[in-house]
């Protein structure tokens, strides 16, 4: 294994951040960044964000680190990941903590992230272990085919605010093992859970410039880094529209696209209640409904319509919103100004339109940040409405009804996205329609959209905007090694 290992010097005495480029923590030379906390208000980190010529530098040490850490034996890379795990579950508290005023999730959500993030790091170290190639049929029995998987170089990986860990985790932990190098450009909200994440592979001895991180706003860092010749493959979670920008500039690059959701919740005529209810509110209200894989549409059979409101109601109202690490809080406040605005937007289109907010609706008055969302249940909502059409991204549950069976795949359907889906049934040749007809890489029965294993294949349907690949444990290690063809002559 190469010798220079990154220096395990903390980088984020929290309110300092740096750059990390070929093993070095670095000052940016760019534009001023700031991290106020969603939860208080303050400002809670600064530093500088990377010019341009630093995104290249770091391009530059992930080039020249790929191929001396794709030769480092595989089951070294793997102690690796292991290691990183063990870094982030050493200092697991502290980077909940930062987490948490950084992002706004309560301190228990962000714990659960830390610890998942560790999970996928030691799942990589085995997967990776048991990604096999194949030894072809031959026409010539001279001639042996091997096919085999390799690392594919250097690795652009572009992350988004809601899950500052875990989505991070899933692409660096798949390019740890499989032996690509990265640069990372983490979102601009949350830059001190990457830079954690950072100090962790410096502390596991993962030599310098295999993981570089970049801040800096995506327009330009991010842009920069899309577009860089060296960068074979891109890793992108975010906005649909982010993604499709990123892919028209990314040309032939590989791409992984994790995009937007809109998840339907279906609960059909026979559902049992006691077990959609208390499910359906956590896929709407879990990390104040900032998830891709949020419930974002609940239908639910015209049968059942006033036991699922109430039901809802009634979770809504047991929700603790609170400061993130003020004790007991079930429910932090939204990341950003401009989510919270969209939220905003798509409830004010539901009153104009005629649909009925039962309980929330608006921004709680007396916190120290306007973002402060209360949980939310609106009933009454019709196709047309935006909070039907689009991602909100907010803390709420939008309840619509229908008749039959096939009335709800057309309703759930009708949406650009396609990334998750559940439904709530007794009947399993009903789930089975269901399951066959909604436009979705997940269908959940008898669970949320949002439920999820870090392991299980993740990514949005053919022909939608909810992205492109696959992630998910060996999935990812998949999508991020190309395949080789060998070919040997083994006359005599
Ligand atoms: P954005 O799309 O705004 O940003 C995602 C990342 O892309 C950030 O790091 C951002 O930088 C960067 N970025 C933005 N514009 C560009 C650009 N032109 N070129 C290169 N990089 C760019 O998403 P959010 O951070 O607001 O995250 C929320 C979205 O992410 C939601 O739509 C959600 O559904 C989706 N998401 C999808 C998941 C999935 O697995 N499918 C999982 C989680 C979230 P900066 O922060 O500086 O703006």
């Amino acid at each position: 294994m190469p010798s220079s290992a990154l220096s395990a010097r903390p980088a984020t005495a929290i309110n300092n951040l740096r750059l990390l480029i070929a093993g070095d923590w670095l000052e940016g030379r760019g534009s001023r960044l700031s991290v106020v906390s969603p939860s208080t208000g303050e400002v809670v980190a600064e530093g500088a964000s990377a010019a341009p010529d630093q995104v290249g530098d770091a391009v530059e040490a992930a080039q020249k680190a790929f191929r001396p850490y794709a030769d480092v034996p595989l089951w070294e890379r793997a102690g690796l990941c292991h290691a990183v795990a063990a870094a982030l579950l050493r200092r697991r508290d502290e980077v909940a903590r930062d987490l948490a005023v950084e992002q706004g999730k309560p301190f228990a959500e962000a714990v659960v992230e830390v610890t998942v993030a560790a999970e996928m790091f030691q799942a990589a170290g085995e997967d990776v272990k048991r990604i096999t190639g194949e030894v072809l049929p031959s026409s010539d029995p001279t001639r042996q085919i091997f096919v085999v998987r390799e690392p594919i170089g250097v690795v652009g990986v572009i992350t988004p605010w809601n899950f500052p860990t875990t989505i991070p985790a899933e692409y660096l932990s798949a390019c740890l093992a499989a032996g690509n190098t990265v640069v990372w450009k983490p979102a601009s909200y949350t830059p001190v859970s990457a830079l954690h994440l950072a100090e962790c592979f410096a502390e596991a001895g993962v030599p310098a410039g295999v993981l570089n991180v970049v801040l800096g706003p995506g327009v330009t860092v991010g842009e920069i880094l899309a577009t860089h010749p060296s960068v074979v493959a891109l890793g992108v979670t975010g906005s649909s529209p982010t993604g499709e920008a990123i892919a028209r500039m990314a040309g032939a690059k590989r791409l992984l696209l994790e995009l937007g959701g809109n998840g339907p919740a279906i609960v059909a005529e026979d559902a049992d209640l006691t077990r959609a209810i208390p499910r359906l509110a956590l896929g709407c209200f879990a990390n104040a409904g900032q998830i891709c894989d949020s419930t974002e549409r609940i239908l639910v059979h015209e049968r059942l319509h006033d036991a699922v409101v109430d039901g809802l109601v009634e979770a809504a109202r047991q929700v603790r919103l609170d400061a993130s690490l003020a004790e007991g809080a079930t429910m932090g406040p939204l990341n950003n100004e401009d989510t919270a605005a969209k939220v905003d937007r798509h409830l004010a289109d539901a009153r104009a339109n005629g649909a009925r907010v039962l309980v929330g609706g608006g921004r709680a008055t007396d916190r120290p940040t306007p973002l402060y969302y209360q949980p939310t249940v609106v009933d009454g909502v019709r196709a047309e409405m935006l909070l039907n059409r689009e991602e909100t991204f907010g803390p709420v549950a939008p309840v619509m009804t229908f008749k039959t069976d096939e009335e709800a795949v057309a309703l759930a359907n009708d949406t650009e996205l396609g990334l998750v889906a559940g439904v709530f049934t007794k009947d399993i040749a009903r789930a089975n329609f269901y399951a066959r007809s909604l436009r979705a890489g997940i269908v959940n029965v008898n669970e949320t959209p949002t439920y999820w294993q870090p392991h299980t294949p993740f990514g949005g349907y053919a022909g939608t905007r909810s992205g492109l690949g696959r992630l998910g444990g060996k999935y990812t290690i998949m999508e991020l090694t190309q395949t080789k063809t060998v070919v040997v002559d083994v006359a005599p």
